[in-house]
């Protein structure tokens, strides 16, 4: 029997989806039938992903949102209700990287500003998208990183962001399980973004670097964590709850 995922006049909120995997993930949703809020910090990269959206013939919303401000969250989950409908689904994808450096070289302010995104970022995501739930119920999934379940040299920052998540949403997903709120989060591994451009230096030696970290010999697409978001945001992924999926080429399973 085909399984194919339909999200037919669903709502769903993206963070960071003027870019990379956000991007990828509302434009998924959009083919599967679903309305997208999608949002960020910057306009022109969301005009971009609406218009993905709107080509599927689904509604977009664009709405400027810093997840690292509760207000700014807060008014963007409002007004996606308001124009869209209540939202089903949520994905916390906003996200910065870290230049490699060691523990003892990152500064006050680097460590601040990752957890202040990547970290409390995601917090502030999930408080306002379970108020806006509310007793309807819906599915939260938040990106985590590889970096969430092992240590990355040169990553201590960004690895301590990535971890909390996973203990935020095992922990909330205890919270509101009962009352139908499914939250999960997935470790993507090395996927081809602009990101990963920034991380790798885009050169071939830079790729090769990162791919090196990748057992089945790849970077990932972003279609390939996308893929993950819809299933577990379907009825299909409807058992998996606290759940941090890894998605990675196997890059965290072991020493090769
Ligand atoms: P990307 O840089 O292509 O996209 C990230 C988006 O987040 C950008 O559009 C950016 O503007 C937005 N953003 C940054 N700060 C924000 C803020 N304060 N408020 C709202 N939006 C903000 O990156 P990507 O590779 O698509 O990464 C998406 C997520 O996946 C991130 O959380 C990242 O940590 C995670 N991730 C990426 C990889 C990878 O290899 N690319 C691997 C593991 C995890």
């Amino acid at each position: 029997m085909p399984i194919t995922f339909d999200f037919t006049d669903k709502v769903v909120f993206i963070t960071g989806a003027g870019s990379g995997i956000g991007r990828a993930t509302a434009e998924a949703f959009a083919a599967a039938g679903a309305d997208v809020a999608v949002t960020d910090t910057t306009d022109e990269p969301l005009r971009e992903t609406a218009r993905l959206v709107e080509a599927y013939g689904r509604r977009a919303f664009v709405a400027l949102c810093d997840v690292t401000d509760g207000r700014s969250i807060e008014d963007a989950v409002t007004a996606a209700g308001d124009t869209l409908g209540p939202i089903d689904i949520a994905v916390n994808n906003a996200g910065i990287e870290q230049p490699p450096t060691p523990l003892a070289e990152t500064s006050e302010d680097e460590f601040d500003r990752l957890m202040a995104v990547d970290l409390r970022g995601v917090f502030l995501s999930m408080k306002y998208e379970v108020l806006a739930m509310g007793e309807r119920g819906g599915s939260i999934v938040n990106i985590s990183s590889g970096a969430g379940v092992v240590g990355i040299k040169g990553q201590a920052a960004y690895a301590a962001a990535k971890h909390g998540i996973l203990g935020m949403a095992k922990s909330a997903a205890l919270d509101y399980a009962a009352q139908g709120i499914q939250i999960n989060a997935i470790c993507p591994g090395i996927i081809e973004t602009p990101m990963m451009d920034r991380f790798s230096g885009g050169t071939p030696e830079g790729r090769a670097r990162v791919i090196a970290q990748e057992p089945i010999g790849r970077m990932g697409t972003t279609e390939e964590i996308a893929s993950a978001v819809l299933w577990l945001s379907s009825d299909l992924g409807g058992f998996a709850v606290g759940h941090a999926l890894v998605v990675d080429g196997g890059q965290t399973i072991g020493i090769s």
